[in-house]
């Protein structure tokens, strides 16, 4: 188990169409840990694969959000697909571990229902609402390549994109473009 360094937008990695799981693998399940200790590490509720850099359809949510079970490992959610969502909407400010720092305001449906297969190969419906709403919805945009910024106007985006850069280390994210 690792925790490794968190994709941080604009890098293009995160833009990336995840490709689908073919089968439970010792990879899928040492990703899958890898994505446990780094969305501990970095005090996330959920984390897709791509933030990590690879790009698979799977994510994580804490089980307290998914389940309700207290202390119990994330669920893995893999090959998802949100099958449903409720013509009710709901704004409220979301973060994501690849805009550190940076809360936006978005308009989604309430209620989410997802399919997705678990790390035992066998296939689960969550219908979620607050909170796992947004979570299913949030995390299951990465793995299509959308993101937060999406959501907001030229305006906006452009100033997340200036404190990003000003935050990061890495000197050339501001020239990205
Ligand atoms: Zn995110």
């Amino acid at each position: 188990m690792a925790v490794r360094p968190i994709v941080v937008w604009p890098d293009s990695r995160l833009r990336e169409e995840a490709k689908t799981v073919e089968t439970i693998t010792d990879e899928v399940r040492s990703l899958y840990k890898d994505l446990w200790d780094t969305m501990v590490a970095y005090q996330g509720i959920g984390i897709a694969s791509p933030q990590i850099g690879v790009a698979v359809k799977m994510f994580l949510i804490d089980a307290m959000v998914a389940t309700g079970e207290d202390g119990a490992p994330p669920v893995a959610f893999i090959n998802p697909e949100v099958i449903a969502t409720g013509t009710e909407t709901d704004k409220s400010d979301e973060g994501c571990l690849s805009f550190p720092g940076i809360y936006v305001p978005i308009e989604r449906p309430a209620e989410a229902t997802i399919r997705a297969m678990g790390l035992d190969c066998e296939m689960f419906e969550i219908a979620g609402t607050e909170l796992l709403a947004r979570a299913i919805q949030h995390e299951n945009d990465h793995l299509t390549g959308k993101l937060m910024v999406d959501f907001v106007g030229p305006l906006k985006k452009r100033m997340i994109k200036r404190k990003l850069a000003r935050e990061s280390d890495y000197e050339g994210a501001e020239a990205e473009g």
